[in-house]
């Protein structure tokens, strides 16, 4: 796909899409199949923020105690992640932003970042959930230590109990995060300040919405064809 903007004349611009939906929903899952499928490239600010705690950096330091009570971290920091990862990837490779932006503020920062380097968003895609049943999908997901691999306590436990599907590996984690009092503060974060941006993007035309509650093959398969259909 060609985008005008301020890209260089001719230089092909990879699509820019947004995953957009309360935690649970299913976007870290989605994204890492689109990447697989796609060779896009997935910007996941929750990512890359338990990065920086695990590093030790004095952003994972302070974004800690943050992220543990289910709180959103400072629209600034999150904003410069994005933008220096914006910057170290090529303007022909595809962008899933999944888990940014989640504030008015981190949108129109989202708009600003795209334009500086030529790029627009192409579609934003919602993920349709019943928020009482992702409460049970969050409190039972855990993974792989070694690949990422995910797994749930009640709906896919390795074939193997104890080992992993996919490397073989018998160490598995959790996030921190993941616990029933701090997944009801994250949901009441996303009804509060997330939510209110979708109309934003529904009146610019941007927003698709699908169902997010299907198994993941027919959403994967759902997103598929929004983005064949350009
Ligand atoms: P996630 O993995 O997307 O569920 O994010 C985990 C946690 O990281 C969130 O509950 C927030 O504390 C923080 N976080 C991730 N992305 C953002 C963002 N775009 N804005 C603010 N905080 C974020």
């Amino acid at each position: 796909m060609t985008q005008s903007g301020g890209a260089p004349a001719g230089e092909a611009v990879g699509i820019n899409i947004i995953l957009l939906g309360p935690p649970g929903a299913g976007k870290g899952t989605q994204a890492a199949r689109l990447v697989e499928d796609r060779g896009m490239v997935q910007m996941s600010t929750g990512d890359m923020l338990r990065a920086a705690v695990k590093a030790g950096t004095p952003m994972g330091i302070a974004a800690k105690a943050v992220m543990e009570r289910g709180e959103l971290i400072a629209d600034s920091i999150v904003s410069g992640l994005i933008g220096e990862a914006l910057d170290a990837t090529p303007l022909s490779t595809g962008i899933i932003f999944d888990g940014y932006p989640r504030t008015a503020e981190q949108a129109a920062n989202l708009d600003a970042l795209l334009a500086e380097r030529g790029r627009r968003l192409d579609h934003v895609i919602e993920l349709e959930v019943d928020e009482e049943a992702l409460v049970d999908r969050i409190t039972g997901r855990f993974s792989c230590a070694k690949c990422g691999a995910g797994y749930h306590d009640r709906y896919k436990l390795p074939k193997v109990p104890g080992v992993c599907d996919v490397c073989g590996s018998t160490e598995f984690k959790r996030r921190p995060d993941d616990v029933a009092e701090t997944v009801r503060m994250r949901m009441a974060e996303y009804r509060a300040k997330t939510e209110p941006i979708l109309p934003i993007y529904a009146a610019r035309g941007l927003v698709r919405p699908v169902d997010g509650m299907a198994d993941m093959e027919t959403v994967e398969a759902a997103i598929a064809a929004l983005l064949t259909a350009g």
